[in-house]
């Protein structure tokens, strides 16, 4: 049994007084010993948003790392570091990353590998452009990103993987994939999973669903049977996260 998993991506909002803020706020009501919650803060606020969240179980992560551990890479953050501050969760090849830093299916692979030898859970994001959508390349998108993603991860190493679907045409547009798309696409990716790592890897893994989840419509998206949580972006940064949350 998969359990079910919520994060936020902060993306570049909040300074770190008032991440810290905010997270002192919602501390007691985004806790939920059923559902494993973590927030990707920038990463001027990780300390302080680890910090207003100790005692609870709500873990924090980063939305980026390097592959290498160190060296001159003026402006990088490496999974070395992150894992040095105790950090548990890093997104790996958000679509924002691939679009707008020219993040490459090379690169993420890189970032999953890296992420996992030093024991941080990588939220590695795929999916497809409305246009590839239209012109129904949407399944061959996918099992292109998967392959190069997953290249040389062991099976035994699915478990310690999350995968986000997030159609890019649905991230901050509220344009909500239905539930039956949602659910087809991640059937699409844990049936890749198994193809290339077996049955049991792919049932460990944890496939979440991303792009305009919000309080009303993350209940019926998360009782999907290949849909074990949310990958959630404006929501997250709102009080009202807690419903998706507790949705049920
Ligand atoms: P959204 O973003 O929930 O604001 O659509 C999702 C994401 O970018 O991960």
């Amino acid at each position: 049994m998969r359990k079910r998993l919520i994060a936020g991506n902060w993306k570049m909002f909040f300074t770190p007084p008032m991440a810290r803020k905010f997270a002192e706020e919602i501390k007691e009501k985004f806790s939920s010993p059923d559902v494993d919650t973590v927030l990707c803060v920038p990463y001027l606020a990780i300390q302080s948003v680890m910090d207003a969240f100790a005692g609870s179980n709500i873990k924090v992560g980063a939305q980026n790392m390097h592959y290498m551990d160190e060296g001159a890479y003026t402006g990088e953050i490496s999974g070395e570091m992150l894992a040095a501050m105790g950090v548990p969760y890093v997104i790996i090849g958000h679509s924002e990353r691939r679009e707008r830093f020219s993040e490459t299916d090379t690169t993420v692979n890189l970032k999953l590998l890296k992420a996992l030898q030093h024991g941080l859970t990588p939220i590695v994001c795929v999916g497809e452009s409305q246009r590839q959508r239209k012109e129904n390349r949407t399944a061959a998108v996918l099992r292109k990103q998967i392959n190069f993603a997953l290249d040389e991860v062991k099976a035994a190493d699915m478990s310690k993987i999350v995968i986000a679907y997030e159609p890019i045409w649905a991230i901050g547009t509220g344009d909500v994939a239905t539930t039956e798309q949602a659910e087809e696409a991640c059937t699409l990716i844990r049936k890749q999973v198994a193809e290339l790592k077996g049955d049991t890897a792919a049932q460990s893994v944890r496939i979440l669903y991303g792009g305009s989840v919000g309080p009303d419509n993350a209940k019926e998206l998360f009782a999907q049977p290949n849909i074990d949580g949310g990958l959630v972006g404006g929501a997250s940064t709102k009080p009202s996260f807690e419903q998706v949350v507790h949705c049920g």
